[in-house]
């Protein structure tokens, strides 16, 4: 038998086990032996560490589907506005506006909303919403030191409220 005279064939393509691309023909007369000695020698291949090549996948990336922000457009322009992600934090940008990686510059409207989500709220907003606040404590102290807040009132044991009110009924401006 020689090459010519074989009427079947299988092409295959593989991943040498060192990483090299390479690829065999099995030529056969017959083919169901082609068939037989074709799987037979995939066995070997796969058995000394021979691999698939990945596919080559060609075409753009599957885009996203836009999402819009509801019941609200962009206060510069009127357009659409629509969310984008940015190191998994979602902010707002005008839909008009497009870079352009070619001349890398923007184009269209500018109007950007950052998320301030990075921005891990204060505690004592959160968890104590009776606390008393920095700002207030920061002033009863300099008013104690001023010598305008009596000695009896201890500053730590005052809630949100009742520094609101010392501050109100002690200060002197
Ligand atoms: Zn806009």
């Amino acid at each position: 038998m020689t090459f010519n005279e074989a009427p079947f064939s299988i092409n295959i393509q593989f991943t040498t086990p060192r990483g090299f691309p390479g690829q065999g023909t099995f030529r056969s007369d017959d083919w169901d032996k082609l068939l037989e000695s074709y799987l037979e020698k995939e066995r070997n291949l796969v058995e000394k560490g021979f691999q698939v090549p990945p596919l080559k996948v060609f075409g753009l990336k599957p885009q996203k589907p836009i999402e819009y922000v509801e019941g609200r457009v962009c206060p510069k322009c009127g357009s659409k506005l629509v969310y984008f992600e940015v190191k998994g934090k979602k902010n707002i940008k005008c839909f008009t506006s497009r870079y352009d990686w070619k001349t890398k510059t923007t184009s269209g409207c500018d109007y950007i909303e950052w998320s301030n989500s990075m921005e891990k709220p204060k505690e004592t907003e959160v968890d104590f919403p009776d606390m008393i606040t920095k700002a207030q404590e920061t002033l009863l102290n300099k008013m104690k030191t001023e010598g305008t807040l009596p000695d009896s009132i201890d500053i730590n044991s005052l809630s949100k409220n009742e520094a609101k009110e010392t501050i109100q009924k002690y200060k002197t401006w």
